[in-house]
């Protein structure tokens, strides 16, 4: 007995101890979810280090892009839109009926993934500026993908318009009015259904039933600002939906890249001529390296959250580019070019706060998405550099 106490004694003092309390401090293991749709939220909350230590202040990023589905925040609002479908009884598991999306790319590889997943059919339409990936990822998911043109909305030929168009003319085509206004199958091609998260209430839903309460819970009700984008606005509006009735005092700020006309919405209340803004010229929608954030219209998700908004940060190409770039010197941290924005919009906040603030920003996605393009310009971070905070806030277009 004496011996095997001298051994485990042994044992112990040779076994290296952890050298932080981390290992030890993580609680158990998450328990068995029902398929790939049970790891769709209670993403982690950590700390982003090196932009804390700089601004004095506690900045959390949400790692939005551990969804296990889609690897996007897009995968709470999928899986939002298509369970109430379902519910309402416009979509049927198995009965051949396709979603279709207008998407910068990562609702519609969430809404492709859920589709496999609850046997449904993809039709995808994106911008073909966007990067390739992306529609790489689609089809191997099986989805069918059309890259349109960049075009404003008020175009026929805009993404969402020409997906919302598809659907109907599916619909039309597979099924015929039945007496009580619902739709028989006339064929088995099923029906089509519009996902639609511009317009869909769906979207902000899923952020206030989840990611608001996550961020709630993981912070013990203690924030002092949001930060975050809108490609939709469903984000935004729904975490602060759920929050600012808890926390009356937090601020609540939009980060918006270049070329977008939310920044002079929320700061100046300008409000939008679409026609003048996105319907005169033939151009990208948004013009910015920046993909899935801004928009030049106030869209039912946004509506539903704008009176909230309190404040506004617009972050440039360049400067997104040196954040995403400081992100992955100082922290490890490889996120993609919403994350970017929404990380230099949260430092900026951080400064105006006063030290000693906690700030929650969303990490929407990877950079492994944004290889061919946001990272192209971005470049390698080489191995020896030391970038300064200010050279990253002071970032400028070389040109
Ligand atoms: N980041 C990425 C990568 C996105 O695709 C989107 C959605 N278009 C957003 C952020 C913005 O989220 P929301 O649509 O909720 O405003």
């Amino acid at each position: 007995c004496k011996e095997a106490l001298s051994t485990q004694r042994r044992r112990e003092n040779s076994t290296p101890k952890p050298e932080s309390d981390t290992l030890v401090a993580r609680p158990g293991p998450p328990a068995i979810v029902e398929g790939i749709e049970g790891c769709i939220g209670n993403t982690p909350l950590f700390r982003i280090k090196s932009l804390s230590d700089e601004t004095g202040c506690e900045i959390l990023g949400k790692a939005e892009f551990l969804n296990g589905a889609g690897q996007s925040s897009k995968d709470r609002v999928a899986l939002s839109m298509i369970e109430i479908a379902q519910e309402q009884g416009i979509l049927t598991p198995y009965s051949g009926d396709t979603i279709y999306e207008g998407t910068s790319g990562s609702t519609g590889i969430s809404l492709a993934t859920l589709a496999r997943a609850k046997g449904y059919l993809a039709h995808i339409c994106m911008p073909s500026d966007q990067a390739i990936e992306k529609s790489d990822l689609l089809l191997k998911l099986g989805a069918i993908v059309d890259r349109v043109p960049p075009a404003p909305i008020v175009e026929k030929d805009n993404f969402v318009n020409r997906a919302r168009a598809l659907a109907q003319a599916h619909t039309a085509s597979s099924t015929r009015p039945s007496s009580d206004g619902s739709d028989e199958p006339r064929n088995s091609k099923g029906r089509g259904f519009f996902a639609d998260q511009f317009e869909n209430e769906a979207n902000w839903r899923a952020h206030y039933g989840g990611s608001g309460p996550e961020i709630y819970a993981q912070c013990e009700g203690k924030l002092d600002a949001f930060v975050a984008g809108a490609g939709t606005g469903g984000t935004i509006s729904g975490v602060a939906r759920y929050l600012k009735p808890l926390l009356p005092n937090i601020t609540v700020v939009l980060a918006d890249p270049q070329g977008s006309g939310l920044y002079n919405r929320v700061r100046y209340g300008v409000m939008f001529d679409v026609k003048e803004r996105e319907g005169t010229r033939r151009r990208p929608q948004v013009d910015t390296i920046v993909e899935g954030i801004g928009i030049n219209r106030v869209t039912a998700n946004f509506e539903a959250g704008k009176e909230l908004v309190d404040d506004a940060v617009r972050v440039t190409d360049a400067q997104a580019l040196a954040m995403a770039r400081w992100l992955v010197e100082k922290d490890g941290v490889f996120i993609g070019s919403s994350s970017a924005v929404n990380c230099f919009a949260a430092v900026k906040t951080a400064q105006k706060l006063g030290p000693g603030h906690r700030i929650v920003t969303v990490l929407s996605d990877s950079g492994s998405r944004h290889l061919s393009r946001f990272w192209a310009k971005a470049g390698d971070v080489g191995g020896a550099v030391d970038t300064k905070l200010e050279d990253v806030l002071n970032a400028r277009d070389e040109d």
